[in-house]
């Protein structure tokens, strides 16, 4: 008789279900979905925005945009598709006692140093090195969430009044630092396959920007990934242009399938920042992120980081680093990674059902989010109230680009309980489709 490794059909399946072919259901097996691939078809073609978005400097609204998501999520009642976190890690408690009960509790009644401990440098470069990303210990510095390390590699980087590259749309964070910077702000649309290349290069020659901020895996808010030859080149055009590339991977644990090593696996220059965190795989609430700085570069960003907050909570450090060494993150991801790919599909087929014909959407094969292109004349905000006053909350699109005009266009999470999902997608489907047949 044929004889076929185990291991060869669990991998097959696992293709099949991040094609969103099938899903497994415990206890039961794995069901051909009935989804159709229509919505593959649709990110093919797909273009958030055509036009490239200015902004001159003006003041964030992150604090607005911010509070209201995190609040909303922990209200009962509140079917939050605006915000995006991991389910909750198993056995955290126990890791967390057992990391507190080290050997050598010292770490913890004294300062440490800025750029982090070294063990958990050792841990992250071991699993860089997995996902293509070749680095030593001494190139990571651990931060407290990405969110601080987007703050240090752009205030390293641009001064008031510099241009700098995003693309459009993009994650709000990161644009809110560079307006409260002075930095005026080039959205460059983003292409099924990255963001457009022409116009980036259009943009680099003529306005000689200081940085490109690419979040390249899943990104946030369209869950797109650039493309493998789409990295390659835009990393020759920074390099042609001279101009420095920060790579956000924050959503890269979160993968379906396997995904194109990080742009900053090709840099050989020193011209690529790499940011990542464990907000979106293990807890926000632990504020631990990391980034690889390559170069002269690295000794720079040190210093200005201990300025900030002298260096990473070392208690959160060594839980992470406890839940890294007993191998529990490793069966935690491949957990997340089928739950939310469950969701995800969950969410599709729930968008094909209730959506109106006119609404188009992502397809991502990680991360959190999907993106829901609209008709031009919809008028999104009102349909946000609409839903918030149904207790279902949306992150809208304009939120997410530059200039925040009224794209539109949302942003949704799909990491939500089954029922959530469906309850929410079908309350916003009814006011969609009351509004476009207007
Ligand atoms: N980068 C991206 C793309 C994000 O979406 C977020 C959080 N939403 C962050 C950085 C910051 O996350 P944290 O500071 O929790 O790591």
């Amino acid at each position: 008789s044929l004889q076929v490794n185990k291991l060869t059909i669990i991998e097959a399946y696992s293709v099949l279900e991040a094609d969103g072919i099938v899903s497994a259901r415990q206890g039961s097996g794995y069901f051909v979905n009935s989804l159709s691939l229509q919505s593959t078809k649709l990110e093919s073609t797909f273009s958030p925005a055509q036009n490239v978005t200015i902004l001159e400097p003006g003041k964030s609204s992150f604090y607005d945009m911010y509070t209201p998501l995190v609040q909303a999520k922990t209200q009962l009642g509140i079917i939050n598709l605006g915000y995006g976190y991991p389910h909750p890690p198993k056995d955290i408690n126990l890791i967390a006692r057992r990391a507190l009960r080290q050997e050598n509790p010292d770490i913890f009644f004294s300062h440490d140093m800025p750029q982090g401990q070294l063990t958990l440098c050792k841990q992250i470069a071991q699993m860089l090195v997995q996902q293509g990303l070749e680095v030593f210990p001494e190139n990571l510095i651990i931060t407290n969430g990405s969110q601080q390390g987007l703050s240090l590699a752009i205030n390293y980087y641009v001064k008031p009044g510099d241009w700098v590259i995003v693309e459009a749309p993009t994650y709000y964070g990161a644009i809110s630092i560079l307006e409260n910077l002075g930095a005026r702000i080039i959205g460059i649309p983003m292409t099924a396959e990255g963001i457009n290349l022409e116009l980036l290069e259009q943009y680099l020659h003529s306005h000689r920007p200081k940085l490109i901020y690419t979040i390249s895996t899943f990104h946030n808010p369209t869950g797109l990934t650039t493309t493998q030859a789409h990295r390659q080149e835009l990393l020759a055009l920074a390099e042609k242009y001279e101009c420095p590339i920060l790579e956000d991977n924050a959503y890269e644990g979160l993968a379906f399938q396997p995904v194109p090593a990080p742009i900053k696996a090709l840099d050989k220059n020193d011209l690529v920042i790499y940011l990542s965190t464990f907000s979106k795989t293990l807890m926000p609430g632990l504020r631990v992120g990391y980034m690889v700085v390559t170069g002269k570069h690295y000794q720079a960003i040190i210093e200005r980081k201990l300025l900030h907050d002298l260096h990473t909570s070392s208690i959160s450090q060594a839980i992470v680093s406890e839940y890294l060494a007993s191998g529990h993150y490793r069966r935690h991801l491949s957990r997340l990674r089928t739950e939310n790919l469950q969701s995800r599909n969950t969410m599709l087929q729930a968008l094909e059902r209730e959506f109106p014909d006119e609404a188009r959407w992502t397809v991502p094969t990680g991360g959190l989010f999907l993106w829901v292109q609209l008709p031009d004349n919809i008028p999104i905000q009102t349909i946000r109230n609409e839903a918030f006053a149904q207790n279902v909350y949306l992150a809208c699109g304009s939120a997410f680009f530059p200039d925040k005009q009224g794209y539109p266009a949302m942003r949704l999470t799909f990491c939500l309980p089954q029922e959530e999902i469906e309850q929410g997608i079908s309350i916003v489907g009814k006011l969609l489709k009351k509004y476009i047949s207007r």
